[in-house]
């Protein structure tokens, strides 16, 4: 099998916050304001952010992944509202996980907003199911519904008027995504990544970390060589022979702080995954896997 090099991230030489340095609130453009949630992790890096979207001038605005149900974290959002002279009239979701959807359907109670997301257990009893290709027109814009399974099969990115793509999950402001398993699927992600590629966008404001703003087509193509590098390092790991997955993340993400091999080690079943649906790889003794 070739060497092939990892993947080099286009960001190491962009001039981004430092971890922990994010900024607790912040105005990306005239539609757009972030607001950090008090959450850091090393899954959430920072912290989540929600994106509070509307025109100026509107009166309006829609929150984007309200995050975590703290107090903290809702004063912070309803002083930005503030300083936005707008109300919140929408709450929109990416994706089902706890950190970007818990206040979803307790704030958009407080606020007496609808809950939208593709998943109508998020959306809850009063909300909207959103699809692919819906635009909605809210706060004085119109918002491009994307759909982008792979971190998760219900997992949706939102396309603005100026070209920004809030894309939750699907792409993280420093480092890469999990495709958790087994809800996630590398080939949908993968198909999501091109998506999004497609839709050419000026930026992507994430889940997770700073903004991307200088180039974000090179991140989207670095995070595709990226799992094109996972997978290659599978196959080359199993050359060698029989393994189990724990002994496939101890080989492939020996560079990973081990806190994060949970989740590496949910991106490898999903790899092998889809290895073993392309007849790859198959079962091999005991709980081990082996090239097909
Ligand atoms: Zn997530």
């Amino acid at each position: 099998m070739p060497c092939v090099d990892a993947p080099a991230d286009p960001r190491t030489s962009w001039a981004l916050p430092a971890p922990g340095e994010l900024p607790g609130t912040a105005d990306l453009e005239p539609l757009v304001s972030r607001v950090l949630a008090p959450n850091p992790s090393g899954m959430t890096l920072d912290g989540t952010n929600t994106y509070v979207v509307g025109q100026p001038g509107s009166g309006q605005a829609v929150l984007v992944d309200p995050g975590p149900d703290v107090a903290a974290h809702l004063a912070a959002v309803e002083s930005v509202l503030a300083a936005r002279d707008a109300r919140c009239v929408a709450v929109l979701v990416t994706h089902h996980h706890g950190d970007h959807a818990e206040a979803a359907l307790p704030w958009g109670g407080h606020f007496d907003a609808p809950v939208a997301a593709a998943s109508g257990t998020v959306a809850g009893p009063r909300g909207r199911v959103l699809e692919h290709g819906e635009r909605l027109d809210l706060a004085g814009t119109t918002i491009g519904v994307v759909a982008t399974p792979g971190h998760t099969a219900d997992h949706l990115a939102f396309r603005l008027e100026s070209g920004a793509v809030l894309v939750g999950d699907h792409v993280l402001g420093r480092g890469t995504s999990v495709v958790t398993h087994p809800e996630g699927d590398v080939v949908a992600y993968l198909e999501s990544l091109r998506r999004v590629h497609d839709l050419g966008p000026s930026a992507l404001y994430c889940g997770h970390g700073p903004e991307l703003t200088e180039d974000p087509g090179a991140v989207l193509e670095y995070y595709l060589a990226h799992r094109a590098f996972r997978e290659h390092q599978l196959l080359a790991a199993l050359a060698a022979g029989p393994a189990t997955v724990d002994e496939l993340v101890a080989t492939v993400y020996v560079e990973v702080p081990r806190a994060l091999w949970p989740a590496a080690t949910q991106s490898t079943r999903a790899t092998l995954a889809k290895l073993r649906t392309e007849g790859r790889v198959e079962q091999g003794p005991g709980d081990s896997v082996r090239p097909a």
